[in-house]
């Protein structure tokens, strides 16, 4: 599986193509910006068959892109369901920000529930719903290959906020244990901004992953 990684438009959103090069299939992650429109034209003349492009959750910088690049390659678009409200009011700040889009730009054609799991290639990629950052936040995970792309939920070093609308801490941080019973240590961690890592480097320096683990073991 090869992974493109473009940090687009102005907070540096991380957009990611990854494709399996055998059966030249392709996946959009958080389309950032409608620049991108130009890149992802390019590999469609060099044979990648995009089907889907996911947001990890609905915030305005990881569905920028949505609109142009739905028009440009003719795949549908996937979002959890509990974030189209999200996204409604996050599509008012990026007007702030300098996104220029309407909701009916970036209406979903298919909503995500959390726990499907579909095919690319030859793999097989889960859906794993993380809430806390937005209450439809997701997770892309390929056991298979031991990479995940967790979005806003986790970053090398840091989570994701969580004082935005619909935003939980206590939420978030059951969703980052799942992540860590779920996801192996070898897992590559693909985040929504910022370097990649690994779960073995983020249980060893994060220091929100040592302060959810140390509430467990209080538990015990
Ligand atoms: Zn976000
Ligand atoms: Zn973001």
């Amino acid at each position: 599986m090869k992974v493109l990684t473009y940090a687009v438009g102005p907070l540096s959103t991380n957009s990611y193509v990854i494709y399996d090069e055998e059966f030249m299939e392709a996946l959009i992650i958080d389309p950032g910006s409608n620049e991108l429109a130009i890149e992802i034209e390019e590999l469609v003349k060099a044979g990648l068959n995009f089907s889907k492009i996911i947001a990890t959750h609905g915030h305005v910088d990881h569905i920028a892109g949505v609109k142009d690049l739905r028009k440009a390659i003719g795949a549908k678009f996937f979002l959890h369901k509990l974030d189209v409200e999200v996204m409604d009011v996050s599509l008012d700040w990026g007007w702030e920000l300098g996104y220029r889009l309407e909701l009916e730009d970036v209406r979903p054609d298919y909503l995500y529930e959390g726990g499907e799991t579909f095919r690319l290639g030859s793999y097989d990629v889960e859906v794993i719903h993380t809430p806390g950052h937005t209450p439809g936040s997701i997770v892309l995970n390929i056991p298979a290959l031991k990479m995940a792309f967790t979005g806003d939920t986790l970053f090398r070093g840091s989570v994701g906020r969580t004082d935005l609308m619909g935003g939980s801490w206590d939420t978030l941080k059951e969703s980052i244990r799942e992540l860590i019973g779920r996801l192996s240590v070898d897992t590559i961690i693909y985040p929504g901004h910022g370097p990649s890592s690994t779960m073995r480097y983020e249980l060893a320096n994060n220091r929100f992953i040592k302060l959810i683990l140390k509430e467990v073991k209080h538990l015990w």
